[in-house]
């Protein structure tokens, strides 16, 4: 596929829409409002990697490490990996044309029913059935599928033999994953999963169904313009209603090239993920844009974390071999292809999923050093006999687990930086709940818990996750949200209980998530966008459907009402 960005001289000075972020919201603001006849623009901070170029080494993949915190930061601001270390919780985010789906394990996953009940959201949201043409939109252009042979991965074997501890038996999640070749909605050709267990890495084959190989494309087709390595900095509200997006040029430029710019636009589609779009917003009101006072507010870790077991009796085989392999004849499964489902139909905050993990093949010299006793020598040898694959490392086991939490995180700004702080973060049900049950696995394969093999290193002791939410989550009114249940912002000018909005500025992405959802957020994140642009097309009259480019999915048309 050829490269979907564009150099950063034909970018203009004016466009009907500027999506700032390119993960799944703004994957479907950009297709959808290209499809609509708009000029789109999609900004994104990160780089833009074809199939082939995500990194397979270690040293590639320290180079795809950025770091920041308010004790220390390396990296470049453009690598894949986005890492802030917080001092009540780390998070972990991806930076690149794509968004999170690049080195995502794509789960894809619908929250308990229970889950939408919850009074956090504004009530319209399960009354007008638009959610459920939401999922069924995202389904139909990421493609979620349960690998057939799932079952006989090891991983999944180790798993189900462990699962006994909890009296449960491992199903097979649904992946945004194409376990067979074919074209997809956005017309794409792409090769079947090889099963190399690198979705993590980022993967090399193409089959992973990222946002980069289906909404952007289709984006593009449609006549949006993509740009990377630039990063919006804040919004203001120009005199005649439309907006101006401040942005910074992150590539190292000629001198003529200016490093900041502005970009002007009717309609601004915040889509730079739960951290992005909210730092976006706490700058913009820093410039006086009047906004809800719950910005920042309601950051919820969606009670996930990863952990490992080290000691199985079994062999687990949860290493990635990458592409073109590391070692021959081992098929690892997609990064998870075994859940284990724990219910509580009276508590919903105890429900949780137990996902086996494999970690990328680049990590793989690393991890002596992180698990063996005298794993220095063995990191080195490593090298020379594959010893991550025969040795004791192939019994080593990864989990990523999702549950609930109360989603009492709050960013601000620290001298410009974003800052999260959640005191009584490493203290919330949640993580005992999860120690348990991992403890019981693990426990029941023969092996140790390794909560965070990391502590004790400028990681330390506080959670991290992966599925950071909120911060611009919605709500019935400015009061007790920042958008409202269609992603628009809300003007706080009106005061409390005002449902006023900022015509044209919108925030599609995971900080709009005003609770844990308790699965992978991936699908719903695509599915609220999706809804949202249904809405959009309503209110505002524009036209566009959602048809794949080829497969005969039947798709549903968007026509302005009344
Ligand atoms: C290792 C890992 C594994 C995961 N596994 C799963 C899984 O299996 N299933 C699942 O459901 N979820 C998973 N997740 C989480 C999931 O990927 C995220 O929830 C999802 O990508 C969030 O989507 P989004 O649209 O909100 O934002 P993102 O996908 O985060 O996209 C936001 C984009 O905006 C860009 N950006 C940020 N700030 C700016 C700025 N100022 N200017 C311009 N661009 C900006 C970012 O670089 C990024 O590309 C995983 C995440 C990680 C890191
Ligand atoms: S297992 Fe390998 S080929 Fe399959 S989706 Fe993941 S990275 Fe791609």
């Amino acid at each position: 596929m050829a490269r979907l960005a564009r150099p950063l001289e034909r970018l203009a000075q004016r466009y009907d829409v500027v999506v700032v972020g390119s993960g799944y919201g703004g994957g479907v603001a950009a297709s959808r409002l290209a499809r609509a006849g708009k000029r789109v623009c999609v900004l994104e901070r990160g780089r833009e990697f074809l199939t082939g170029e995500f990194p397979s080494r270690f040293p590639e993949m320290r180079g795809e490490m950025q770091v920041s915190g308010k004790r220390m930061s390396f990296g470049k601001p453009t690598a894949l990996y986005d890492v802030r270390l917080g001092e009540d919780m780390h998070v972990l985010v991806a930076c690149g044309l794509g968004g999170g789906s690049l080195v995502n394990a794509g789960v894809a996953l619908r929250p308990d029913a229970r889950v939408f009940r919850d009074g956090a959201w504004p009530g319209q949201l399960a009354q007008d059935g638009l959610l459920d043409e939401g999922y069924a939109r995202a389904a139909r252009w990421l493609r979620p599928a349960q690998h057939a042979r799932a079952g006989e991965m090891t991983k999944f074997r180790a798993l189900a033999s462990a699962g006994a501890a909890l009296g449960a038996t491992p199903v097979t999640p649904p992946v945004a994953v194409s376990f067979e070749p074919g074209i997809n909605a956005a017309g794409i050709a792409q090769p079947g999963c090889t099963l190399c267990g690198d979705c993590c890495g980022g993967c090399n084959v193409g089959a992973k169904n990222t946002v980069a190989l289906t909404y952007l494309p289709d984006a593009v087709r449609h006549g949006a313009e993509i740009f990377t390595e630039v990063r919006a900095r804040h919004v203001e509200r120009k005199a005649d209603g439309g907006w101006l997006v401040a942005v910074e040029r992150l590539a190292p430029g000629t001198r003529s090239e200016p490093t900041e710019l502005t970009i002007e636009a009717p309609m601004v589609i915040l889509a730079a993920g739960t951290l992005g779009s909210t730092e976006i917003l706490l700058r913009s009101r820093e410039r006086g844009l009047a906004l809800s006072d719950r910005v920042g507010r309601r950051f919820s870790a969606n009670g996930d974390i990863i952990a490992f077991g080290y000691g199985a009796k079994l062999p687990v085989n949860a290493i990635g071999v990458g592409h073109p392999a590391k070692i021959a004849g081992h098929e690892v499964g997609a990064a998870v292809t075994g859940q284990i489902d724990i219910h509580d139909k009276d508590d919903l905050a105890n429900e949780m999923h137990i996902q086996e993990g494999a970690l990328p093949s680049s990590f793989a010299p690393v991890l002596p050093v992180m698990f063996v006793p005298n794993g220095r020598l063995l990191g080195a040898l490593s090298a020379l006999v594959n010893g991550v694959y025969k040795g004791p490392l192939a019994s080593l086991q990864t989990f990523f687990a999702v549950s609930h939490d109360s989603a009492s995180g709050r960013f601000g700004l620290d001298d410009g930086r974003l800052e999260l702080s959640w005191p009584g973060a490493k203290d919330e049900p949640v993580y005992q709940r999860l120690d348990r049950a991992l403890s019981a696995l693990v426990g029941k394969a023969g092996g140790s818990y390794v909560k965070n093999p990391l502590a004790g290193s400028v990681m330390g002791h506080q959670p991290a996750t992966a599925h950071p939410l909120g911060g611009a989550g919605m709500g019935r009114e400015c009061t007790d949200g920042v958008v409202d249940h269609k992603g628009r912002v809300f003007d706080a000018r009106a005061g409390a209980g005002s449902t006023d909005v900022h015509d044209g500025l919108y925030v599609l992405d995971g900080a709009a998530i005003p609770r844990s959802l308790g699965v992978n957020p991936l699908l719903t994140i695509t599915a609220l966008a999706e809804r949202a642009m249904i809405h959009m097309a309503r209110d505002k009259g524009l036209a566009f459907d959602d048809a794949p480019r080829w497969g005969g999915v039947p798709a549903t048309p968007e026509r302005p009402v009344g």
